[in-house]
């Protein structure tokens, strides 16, 4: 047997909030299917997270949380939906601080388009890398406190952090990628006006720019890229930009091909584990009605076996991949396995179905 076939990936299901409990265990159980046409053995862990956890353990967080995480090889991050828990200290927002603990520095967001979904273009294939850890986050850019405050009533100011060590790893990470597509990379920034950080920022990527002579740089000032990308979104390939310009053209790049069910993303830095992450957030106003678009979720936890396949070496794991593909790509092709948002008249179990029947039939 294969040598590579005796490793079992230990993988974490941490479902979060709203949307989260139906398209966390939908993620899984395709990727279960595909695991076992692959021959991929995982080893599943449940780890409690959000508001579910809030009433169990007296934390949206438990202790012991980040300690079991790094037991495993990855995890699949449901979305979060913070912005309702109760104002109590227990009631903390996961995210950010696995990001910053695991230092998954860059947060990988494709945007592709299907045919028939309601994409505003067609032949769009680009892959968004965000800073994830610093820039103007105020829960990400201090160890302590807030990188918000009001000194007076009537004024608050907002502290970006840009650091050469930050700007260059998610460089590495978007040249890389970069590499691995049409070896073109674009940098987004404002250095007109943020001549400091942005400027930082730039100059970061150009000395990082220097070990990947293969890979064709170019710049776009951000405001020009949010009118670049309704217009040509076809014309960029790799984007790689500081975390709140991400953020923003994250969505914008979901609006072009069918809206935030149709955003994936993956978290990873220089270690070997991996946090699959829709760029959506919890959704509840349509939790527990059957129409949460699962594409997302799915599409990430999809890209984080076929990292981990090549993070590690792991056939079985790049084959778990292409199965997941198959399915995903069979279901999207008929409105009758698509929710309502990507032009479909299916409801979100029928697109699980569709999936999971598409992936058989291959
Ligand atoms: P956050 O700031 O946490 O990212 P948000 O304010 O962007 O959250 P979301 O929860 O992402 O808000 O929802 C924004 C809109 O997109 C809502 O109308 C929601 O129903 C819709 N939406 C989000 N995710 C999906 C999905 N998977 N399928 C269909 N619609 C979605």
């Amino acid at each position: 047997m294969d040598d590579t076939r005796k490793k079992s990936l230990r993988i974490g299901i941490l479902e979060g909030d709203d949307i989260g409990h139906e398209i966390v265990p939908a993620s899984v159980r395709i990727a279960r299917a595909a695991a076992r046409a692959a021959e991929q053995e995982i080893d599943w862990v449940e780890v409690p997270i959000g508001r579910r956890a809030l009433d169990t353990h007296g934390h949206t967080m438990p202790d012991g949380t980040l300690e079991t995480l790094a037991g495993l090889d990855g995890w699949i991050l449901g979305p979060i939906g913070h912005r309702e828990y109760p104002k109590v200290p227990e009631a903390i927002n996961p995210h950010p601080i696995l990001r910053k603990h695991f230092d998954l520095f860059a947060n990988v967001r494709p945007t592709r388009s299907f045919p028939n979904i309601g994409c505003l273009h067609d032949d769009i294939d680009m892959v968004i890398v965000r800073e994830n850890n610093e820039g103007f986050q105020p829960d990400r850019n201090v160890v302590a406190g807030s990188g918000e405050f009001r000194p007076s009533h009537d004024m608050t100011i907002s502290v970006r952090v840009i650091s050469t060590a930050g700007s260059k790893k998610v460089a590495r990470a978007a040249f890389e990628i970069a590499r691995t597509r049409d070896k073109r990379l674009t940098l987004v920034h404002k250095n007109t006006v943020y001549k400091l950080g942005c400027g930082m920022f730039v100059d970061s990527c150009y000395e990082v720019a220097k070990d990947f002579p293969d890979v064709t740089v170019d710049e776009v000032i951000v405001d020009t890229m949010a009118m670049r990308l309704v217009r040509d979104p076809q014309s960029f390939d790799t984007i790689v930009t500081t975390n709140m310009f991400g953020d923003i053209l994250t969505d914008e790049a979901a609006g072009l091909v069918g809206g935030l069910g149709m955003a994936p993303g993956l978290c990873i830095g220089r270690g070997s584990v991996a946090m699959a992450q829709a760029t959506h957030g919890s959704a509840p106003d349509i939790a527990g009605k059957n129409i949460a678009n699962p594409f997302a979720m799915i599409e990430s936890t999809r890209m984080l076996f076929d990292w981990l396949g090549h993070h590690h070496g792991l056939a079985p794991a790049l084959e778990l991949s292409r199965h997941m593909k198959r399915g995903i790509d069979a279901a999207l092709a008929d409105p009758a396995t698509r929710t309502p948002d990507i032009r479909g008249t299916g409801s979100q179990q029928d697109m699980i179905a569709g999936i999971l029947n598409g992936m058989e039939a291959a």
